[in-house]
């Protein structure tokens, strides 16, 4: 055999350099896929669960905070669990368009799926709401993108009526298959730390994403992959608070434009899981979240989205309720490069600018 020959095979043959199949392969005996599903994928899942010093110095005692940061999937968010799964069963119902309202990941995830399995995309998203980068990534994937003047509730409310109407198949979060996706965020959470953490915290829009945790964590303790089940800590924006307040918010506002929701349609399966977790909702202020999107940005090298830091501003709002020697984990939703306008308006840098393209001046400065 030639050394090259041998190379190769040394190289193939090692398990870290296999590529990740994507979710769906990963976890097919825990979703309602067959032989017969096309498998959609961008090879999503497998995001990195991180441990947070900074965080867990805060709450100060022997508790282990990390965060499972989701914006490292295919399109930046944790929308890609839901949507491989949602784009293959659309794929395999025969449907040719999927249509979705959205806060922007959904557009940017949908689309992204839906022309990687040659369907259309049709994305209605509130007008002048909807970060910078989501936008772009929108129209980049081919998406056919409408703008409404109305919030995402009104935009919600219109997909539905015309998905039921026409033949486009609805890909927001009331589509089950979305939450079968995405419950595999928690299996990686237990296959990864070999067991449960004691408390998720995580941020909530349409609360589908902290269901279908639930769904997760629950079908491994009932696999028995898992000994305890976390308690679920659901934190929203203070302005855009439905589930914490208990009333439909009419005009939600936040920096936090993911989670700025007002009439969450996962309500009762969120409500549940809060119920049978002997969990808990809370709100966050708009300056609790950059707090903690500073935070992480500056002090671990870990950039999210607004919506994203409020599980973090969560835990260490609420951090003397946490028993010693727990461990948590915040799930960071979305990528900070998806929202650059917040990132630029929101940061304490020494940002130094028209300087003279000389030595002497940019030394001074640099302070030397
Ligand atoms: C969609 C989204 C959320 C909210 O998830 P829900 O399932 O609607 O509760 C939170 N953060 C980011 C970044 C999102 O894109």
């Amino acid at each position: 055999m030639s050394l090259l020959k041998k190379l190769e095979q040394t190289f193939f043959n090692n398990q870290a350099m296999h590529p990740w199949p994507g979710l769906i392969e990963a976890y097919r005996d825990w979703l309602p896929v067959t032989d017969k599903t096309p498998i959609i994928t961008l090879q999503e899942g497998a995001t990195p669960l991180i441990p947070t010093k900074s965080i867990s110095e805060r709450i100060g005692r022997e508790i282990k905070v990390f965060v499972k940061y989701d914006g490292l999937n295919p399109t930046g968010s944790f929308k890609d669990r839901g949507m491989t799964m949602a784009i293959s069963k659309a794929k395999e119902a025969g449907s040719e368009a999927v249509i979705c309202a959205s806060t922007g990941n959904t557009s940017a995830s949908a689309a992204a799926y839906a022309r990687r399995g040659g369907i259309k995309a049709f994305v209605l998203i509130p007008d002048g709401y909807v970060a910078q980068g989501k936008l772009a990534q929108a129209l980049v994937y081919g998406a056919e993108v409408l703008a409404i003047r109305g919030n995402f509730d009104k935009a919600l409310d219109i997909v539905r009526e015309l998905s039921n109407k026409f033949p486009v198949t609805l890909v927001n979060s009331v589509n089950p298959f979305r939450l079968q996706g995405q419950k595999t965020a928690a299996f990686e959470i237990i296959d990864y730390l070999g067991e449960a953490p004691d408390w998720l915290c995580i941020p909530m829009g349409n609360a589908g994403n902290i269901s279908a945790y639930w769904m997760g964590f629950e079908e491994y303790f009932q696999a028995g992959k898992s000994k305890k089940l976390p308690r679920m800590m659901g934190f929203q924006a203070s302005g855009s608070a439905p589930l914490v307040f208990n009333k439909v918010i009419e005009n939600p506002n936040t920096i936090a434009t993911a989670i700025r929701i007002g009439n969450p349609v996962n309500k009762e399966k969120a409500i549940a899981a809060k119920k049978k977790s002997n969990g808990d909702f809370k709100d966050v202020t708009d300056e609790e979240i950059i707090n903690a999107y500073k935070i992480l940005g500056k002090e671990e090298g870990i950039f999210c989205e607004p919506a994203s830091a409020a599980s973090v501003a969560g835990l260490l709002k609420h951090k003397e309720k946490i028993p010693n020697g727990s461990t948590v984990v915040c799930v960071l939703t979305g990528n900070g490069l998806k929202d650059p306008d917040c990132a630029i308006n929101n940061n304490e840098a020494k940002f130094y600018k028209d300087l003279d393209p000389e030595i002497k001046t940019v030394a001074k400065a640099m302070g030397l």
